[in-house]
């Protein structure tokens, strides 16, 4: 017997009006490359985004059509995200920082007809222009009389394109696994892949987002989203803030700029934010030298990669941040597990406390997790026994888009295997040790790349720290400790091995540390291993 509710579809469009309704005096603070605080209310962002729907329409974008966006996070970027889903065309976001082929193959592979780019990134685009052949015109994020000079093809400004157009608008009843967005994972392994997100798991991902052992938003909150919405939507705060009418800060191009985000934190009263864990070493930086506070901010959710320890210590015992550590992926919408404390903990004593909120966190409801051995047999969550991650849920990618060849991540019972390694304890707390390419298997054992760079970034003359296995004639591979050192900081080779044996595991302590200027990082800020590799594959240990 089927039930008797109302079948009302789970839509992008959904938030936007009730946001509209309920939260149209809420505010949109944003950076952008024309002005350096742009402020309005939900209301006018709103009214703008019918304006920009009618104009899509009016261009020609139908259902279905991929519109692509290569911009920083600020209000032009929000509009672009509720006007092409709403119209049931399909946001793709680029992100800007991608090597150039690996942007003209997705804009390529996606078939946008339009893009939709910042004039701080038209250079980028303007390199690869002559492979864009399908892309019909260029909408610069900007005002006419800002509009720089461009030969992009049928190049015009963003505010002529929605000038002519009304702010009222039908928008229309879209089926719910109608697809909403894409967005190409960083391709570290072959072409990048395609994940299309749908309303339907949006929505879900948005709901399960917002809640307490979530992300945790509320109407009271003023959130600053550092993690780009170029890149797997923002960790859903573009969606989740609007759908319960908190303020909304924006920092456009100045993401990775300590100064201006401790400015916006403190005049626009940001009380919670999101970002990489490299995000937060800018802001400390800045804070530690300027002497300046963060007197309002409360949590910051941070994921990406691993949070070292030292980052989470520093902003909670200088500045009262409290952090969450949190995980996901691309191909999850992104979230997968945030870390929050169980009754009980809260009374642990630090050092017991800390090594739970160390873990990536706990599954949100909608995602299914197991950790499995080389054979596929699930292992238990004992918090000792490590293996392949493997997750499942309504917001979780069944397949990437238009892909050619079958791809080894989607197993033939639904399950989606991440490519990282880790275990769960009994408590339900997922421990990432390392992607699984990136393990180091030594003599017959695993050892955690993730906890030996979070002991070393923990050492005071420790900037950056990145470990790969090299091999070793006895036992298969050893670790090698590549280290960047803080301006002024001289701990040698010594010192930092003694660091770390008082750290880790007597046989995980590396064989060598090498100090290098700089680790190379991927578009998505997470550090390039397969170049460190390269680098050093003939190191002999
Ligand atoms: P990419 O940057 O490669 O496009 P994603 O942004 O989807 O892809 O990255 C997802 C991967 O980032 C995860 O599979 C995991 O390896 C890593 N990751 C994300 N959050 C964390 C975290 N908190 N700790 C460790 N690794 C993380």
């Amino acid at each position: 017997m089927l039930g008797l509710m109302m079948d009302r579809q789970l839509t992008i469009t959904s938030i936007m009006e009730h946001a509209d309704r309920y939260h149209p005096d809420t505010e949109i603070v944003s950076v952008t490359n024309d002005t350096p605080r742009h402020r309005y209310t939900y209301a006018e962002a709103f009214g703008r985004t019918r304006r920009l729907a009618n104009a899509l329409i009016d261009y020609g974008i139908g259902a279905g059509e991929r519109v692509a966006t290569l911009a920083w996070n600020d209000y032009r970027h929000f509009e672009l995200y509720y006007a092409i889903a709403g119209i049931g065309a399909v946001t793709h976001t680029v992100n800007p920082r991608l090597f150039p082929d690996q942007i003209s193959y997705i804009i390529n592979h996606a078939e946008d007809r339009l893009v939709f780019v910042d004039p701080l990134i038209l250079p980028v685009l303007e390199k690869i222009s002559d492979d864009l052949s399908g892309v019909e015109a260029f909408i610069v994020l900007t005002d006419e009389e800002n509009m720089p000079d461009t030969d992009l093809r049928n190049a015009q400004s963003y505010e002529g394109f929605i000038s002519r157009h009304a702010d009222r608008i039908d928008w229309p009843e879209l089926d719910e696994k109608t697809a909403c967005c894409l967005c190409y994972t960083s391709g570290t392994t072959g072409n990048p892949k395609g994940v299309l997100y749908h309303h339907r798991s949006m929505v879900l991902h948005t709901l399960i987002g917002i809640s307490p052992d979530g992300l945790n938003l509320s109407v009271r909150d003023v959130v600053m989203p550092v993690v780009p919405m170029f890149h797997v939507n923002a960790w859903g705060l573009a969606y989740g803030a609007p759908a319960v009418g908190t303020k909304l800060v924006f920092p456009g191009p100045k993401m990775g700029d300590g100064a201006t985000l401790q400015a916006l934190i403190e005049e626009e009263e940001v009380t919670y934010s999101a970002g990489v864990p490299t995000v937060w070493l800018h802001l400390l930086k800045y804070l530690a030298e300027s002497g300046k506070e963060v007197s309002t901010l409360k949590r910051v959710i941070i994921g990406g990669s691993a949070c070292p320890r030292s980052i989470m210590e520093e902003l909670e015992d200088s500045y009262g941040v409290y952090v969450n550590h949190a995980w996901g992926m691309t191909e999850m919408s992104p979230l997968g597990t945030v870390n929050t404390l169980k009754p009980g903990m809260l009374e642990l004593p630090r050092e017991e406390q800390y090594a739970v909120r160390m873990k990536q966190g706990r599954p949100l409801y909608g995602v299914e997790m197991k950790i499995v051995d080389d054979d596929g047999n699930e292992l238990p969550r004992d918090g000792q026994a490590t293996g392949l991650l493997k997750v499942r849920g309504p917001f979780i990618c069944s397949e990437y888009y238009r892909e050619d060849t079958p791809s080894d991540v989607h197993d033939d019972d639904g399950w989606f295997s991440t490519g990282d390694v880790g275990s769960i304890d009994a408590e339900g707390y997922l421990q990432i040790t390392d992607r699984s390419k990136d393990v180091i298997k030594s003599g017959g054992e695993w050892i955690s790349s993730i906890d030996l760079e979070n002991a070393a970034v923990g050492h005071p003359d420790i900037a950056e720290a990145a470990v790969i296995g090299v091999p070793h004639p006895r036992w298969g591979e050893r670790p090698l400790l590549i280290l960047v050192r803080k301006e002024g900081g001289d701990a040698g080779r010594q010192e930092i091995l003694d660091w770390l044996k008082d750290r880790v595991a007597k046989w995980w302590v590396p064989d060598d540390v090498v100090y290098v200027d700089e680790i190379p990082h991927t578009a998505t800020g997470k550090i390039q291993k397969t170049e460190l590799r390269k680098r050093f594959k003939d190191y002999v240990i």
